[in-house]
């Protein structure tokens, strides 16, 4: 295998070189105040070894990569009744457009824009408190994790709540067509609190393990999901993970990745790593721009791709 640790190395050095870091998102406000010069990387193989490079230790907001354990814990409640509620085309579409939303009848396109993720903010909430599901989705990371130092950053859930506009249209919208049981602002308080959670590229790599290792959380030796939906998890980061900017980022990346508006992306290579990277300037679509271009470098040059016979 190529040396990982040098190739991260090299992909920093060549970030802080680059010129155009994109724009930090700004819509939520405690984010429009991160550096845009940040920039980590951090890889855990599939024999446990872990390689950083960066400010891979500094936690940023995840947002919507927690859609992933998202989907995970309410695969896990709903079975694949979920899929009766939630699609699984990618929507080409921004990741929070309202218009598709009307002309599918309420029915989100995929589990990963969202209005697929509020719906499933609905199916954790069930018939509880939103704190209960909102710690169940925090234990849910820390565990696979192996970090009870994760946290949710309560500064920007309450900022977003307090700006989420168009989460609220997203989720009326939904309730509109009776594809959410719960009221509206105890969805959006489990849906908020999730992207709100903060964790390093480290911490978020090693949550990644169980799609890199079918489903298994080798921490705790417990399987999290079954293969098969762990498969289906990966295939959805593929074609949806990138809002109306995944079939490039497939094109150029030929892995599963799904990303946030924090910087961060979370990368799986089956079988081989879980990558996580941050760089908080944003290309046009939403996706962080230096973390594309840094995964796209990092896979290519590895020989990561599920596209390529594995040699
Ligand atoms: N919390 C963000 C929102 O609802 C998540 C967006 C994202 O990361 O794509 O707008």
């Amino acid at each position: 295998m190529a040396d990982i640790q040098h190739l991260i190395d090299i992909i920093v050095e060549e970030m802080r070189e680059r010129p155009d870091k994109g724009r930090v998102a700004d819509y939520i406000p405690p984010l429009a105040h991160v550096s845009p010069d940040k920039f980590g990387m951090a890889v855990v193989l599939a024999d446990g070894r872990m390689l950083c490079g960066g400010d891979a230790q500094e936690p940023f907001s995840i947002q919507s990569i927690s859609k992933v354990f998202s989907l995970t814990l309410a695969l896990g409640m709903a079975g694949d009744g979920l899929w009766n509620r939630v699609g699984r085309e990618p929507s080409g579409s921004a990741f929070n457009s309202i218009v598709q939303l009307e002309r599918e009848q309420g029915v989100p396109r995929n589990p990963f824009i969202n209005a697929g993720a509020i719906v499933m903010s609905d199916i954790i909430l069930g018939r509880g408190e939103p704190r209960e599901a909102i710690g169940q989705t925090l234990r849910l990371v820390r565990d696979l994790a192996g970090d009870d130092m994760i946290a949710i950053d309560e500064h920007v859930a309450r900022a977003e709540l307090a700006t989420g506009f168009r989460n609220e249209a997203l989720a009326a919208y939904a309730k509109a067509f009776g594809n959410l049981n719960n009221e509206v602002d105890r969805v959006l308080g489990v849906y908020s609190h999730a992207c709100a959670i903060a964790m390093s590229c480290a911490q978020l790599a090693m949550a990644g393990r169980y799609l890199m290792l079918g489903g298994r959380n080798p921490e705790t030796g417990k399987q999290v999901l079954s293969p098969h939906r762990t498969r289906r998890i990966n295939a959805l980061m593929m074609t949806c993970g990138h809002y109306d900017n995944s079939g490039e980022f497939a094109f150029r990346v030929g892995l599963p990745g799904k990303s946030g508006v924090g910087g961060g992306i979370l990368l799986i290579a089956p079988g081989v790593a879980s990558v996580a990277v941050w760089a908080p300037g944003l290309n046009a679509q939403g996706n962080s721009l230096l973390g594309s271009i840094a995964l796209e470098r990092l896979a290519g040059r590895a020989g990561w791709s599920v596209f390529e016979p594995r040699g």
